[in-house]
């Protein structure tokens, strides 16, 4: 089924937690019919080098983006970076640093696993993992696979959850500095999937302080009330909206989720014309 979106604005391909490369995931796109697909791999922008130097499916529209792991309040923050310039000095650094931290923190996660008594090493998380930086799901799959959990959430209940005693903490990064960040390499930054980062809304109203430019509303953890409750603050707040599947490729129901969530050419055109501006205009 052709998809009524123009744009899917969250996915992930094998350059962070998703099972596709990045040219595989173009051509999906297209398949779909979609005419524009941003790119939002987890604290890396490795995809959109990687396409920059191949061919890019015809007829699509490829918007450079990521997805940065925050911490605000001792929560779990997740901010969408687009149209942000994957070369720019700053970003290669940040990409550089939270690399380093993933790494250190993967160790921390197989040794209080193996101190558990789950045989898991390190090799084999990185080997799971490729070139791409260590996440929990690259972890979750060898735990699914050597029968200790029985899928992928099944592996986060069990170890990998905050509070279980697999999980170890990354080094924090604020929303401020995200935001700070995409704005110096010349984007914009959304705050993604708000309905999921908080159970009561009114906890979300703080960040709106913080310099962004818009929320992500549509998204499949976003009930309808959780969707209409952000489409309002968005427009009250002369906010920017967007929206996308957050593909992944690795749950049974990232099939059916492409296509079916994204955004409309003109939602689409208010954050390309808000990027454009912020070249000209700082
Ligand atoms: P990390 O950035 O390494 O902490 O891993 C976070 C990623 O794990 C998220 O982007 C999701 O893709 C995935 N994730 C988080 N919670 C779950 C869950 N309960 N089941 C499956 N995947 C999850
Ligand atoms: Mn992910
Ligand atoms: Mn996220
Ligand atoms: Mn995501």
């Amino acid at each position: 089924m052709v998809t009524p979106y123009y744009a899917d604005m969250h996915t992930h391909t094998t350059c962070s937690d998703g099972l596709r490369s990045p040219s595989e995931l173009l051509d999906k796109a297209a398949a779909k019919g979609f005419k524009a697909i941003a790119i939002t791999d987890h604290d890396n922008m490795e995809a959109h080098r990687i396409l920059a130097k191949g061919q890019v499916s015809a007829g699509l529209f490829l918007v450079p983006g990521i997805e940065l792991s925050c911490s605000e309040n001792g929560r779990e923050v997740h901010i969408l970076g687009y149209f942000l310039n994957a070369e720019h000095a700053d970003l290669l650094a940040h990409e550089h640093t939270a690399r380093t931290d993933r790494e250190r923190r993967g160790q921390e996660m197989i040794n209080n696993l193996r101190r558990a008594g789950v045989d898991v090493s390190y090799a084999e998380l990185a080997e799971q993992a490729g070139s791409a930086p260590i996440t929990r799901p690259h972890l979750a799959a060898i735990l699914v696979r050597k029968g200790h959990a029985r899928n992928m959430a099944d592996a986060f209940t069990k170890w990998l959850e905050k509070g279980r005693i697999g999980y170890a903490e990354r080094t924090k990064f604020s929303v401020r500095d995200a935001v700070s960040l995409i704005r110096t390499c010349g984007g914009v930054s959304l705050i993604a999937h708000p309905g999921r980062t908080y159970q009561d809304p009114r906890l979300f109203l703080s960040l709106l302080s913080l310099g962004i430019d818009g929320i992500e509303v549509f998204h499949p953890s976003h009930w309808n009330v959780t969707r209409e409750y952000y489409r309002m603050l968005a427009i009250q707040h002369h906010l920017l909206l967007s929206g996308g599947s957050d593909y992944h490729g690795s749950r049974e129901y990232d099939e059916q989720n492409f296509g079916t969530y994204g955004i409309s050419e003109e939602q689409f055109d208010a954050i390309h014309t808000k990027a454009v501006q912020r070249r000209l205009h700082g």
